[in-house]
């Protein structure tokens, strides 16, 4: 013969250490306060039972909990919030067990009405689940993910210029390209070496010849649209890819940058410093690589050097048959 009475479920409520569990009247008079409630505020059952909670509580968000507690016993609703949208419900340490740098414990919270066996509502039951690891662990995620987009922006970047370097070059020619064919977009790849700078070094010393290159990549980049790629391509020597432009309009554009130049000053202690660039231009036909652009570009560029440097020379066909 079993003896055993019915499971006492009320009971077993009341001392849950995971999941806090309160229940208040219509006049938020509280009615249950279980273990977990009791280890985390420091308030035994019987001190809060029969009191308002907002009076033990000042930090409760009483406009909005009333609000909830209210259409819960009258529309008979059930609510649910989020750590991410409100931290917390009540201000609790975080749990000693957690070795984070939370002040308080983050919480869901969910709220519904309960009922007696009638079916009248007798209350709302305030749940609270403790979720400060979780946030933790994202907080910790999201540093972690900030600091790798960094590390990875600063390995796409020219320590002197500040421009993108060689390899992100290499990467991005070919992407841009393949976008060209996809959208057929005329593109244009210029290369860009300044004249004699060996001279600038010389006069000057290797300190103003890193600030004449640093003013002058500064000087570009703000004659550029954002989705034009400079990159710092070897020593005095840059790369400028050129989506979406027609060969005649990055002449043009390019014959802009080469007068730019031809007038910055850069400050030195021996007198201002000028510098001029020679350009060589590529356009982007159907059957061209990355590779063989970048040839095209340096060959254009030769000639502007040849031709007597500070100036501008667009890659074509006929000039290559003579050259060879
Ligand atoms: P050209 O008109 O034919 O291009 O003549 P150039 O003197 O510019 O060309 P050259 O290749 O003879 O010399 C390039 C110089 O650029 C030599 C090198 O010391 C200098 N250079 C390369 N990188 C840096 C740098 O980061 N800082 C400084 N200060 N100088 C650099
Ligand atoms: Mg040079
Ligand atoms: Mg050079």
């Amino acid at each position: 013969m079993d003896n055993r009475g019915p499971v006492d479920f009320p009971n077993i409520v009341a001392s849950l250490l995971t999941v806090g569990i309160v229940v208040v009247d219509r006049r938020f008079n509280v009615l249950m306060w279980n273990r977990f409630m009791e280890l985390n505020s420091n308030f035994r059952s019987e001190d809060v039972v029969g009191h308002n909670i907002f009076d033990f509580f000042p930090e409760l968000n009483r406009n909005w909990l009333e609000k909830k507690i209210r259409s819960c016993l009258i529309l008979k609703t059930a609510s649910f919030s989020s750590w991410k949208q409100r931290p917390y419900l009540f201000r609790f340490k975080p749990s000693p067990a957690l070795s984070g740098e939370s002040e308080f414990m983050y919480q869901d919270a969910s709220i519904f009405p309960v009922y007696d066996a009638n079916g009248i509502v007798q209350g709302a039951c305030i749940t609270i689940h403790d979720t400060t690891e979780v946030a933790e662990a994202l907080r910790l995620l999201d540093r972690t993910m900030d600091q790798a987009l960094d590390l990875e922006e600063l390995n796409r970047r020219d320590g002197l210029t500040g421009l993108y370097n060689r390899k992100f070059f290499d990467e991005q020619i070919t992407q841009e390209i393949l976008s060209a064919r996809r959208y057929k977009w005329p593109l244009a790849l210029a290369m860009i070496d300044i004249d004699n700078f060996k001279d600038v070094n010389d006069n000057y010393g290797h300190v103003v010849g890193d600030a004449v290159l640093h003013g002058l990549a500064l000087c570009l980049q703000g004659m550029l649209r954002s989705s034009d790629t400079l990159c710092r391509y070897g020593g005095e020597e840059f790369a400028l890819i050129l989506p979406q432009i027609s060969p005649q309009n990055s002449n043009v554009l390019m014959e802009r940058l080469r007068k730019a130049i031809q007038a910055m000053q850069v400050d030195a202690s021996g007198g201002p410093v000028k510098v001029t660039i020679s350009v060589g231009i590529a356009s982007l036909d159907d059957s061209l690589s990355a590779g063989q652009l970048v040839v095209h570009a340096d060959e254009a560029l030769y000639q502007s050097k040849h031709g007597g440097r500070n100036r501008v020379t667009a890659y074509s066909e006929q000039r290559e048959a003579v050259l060879h």
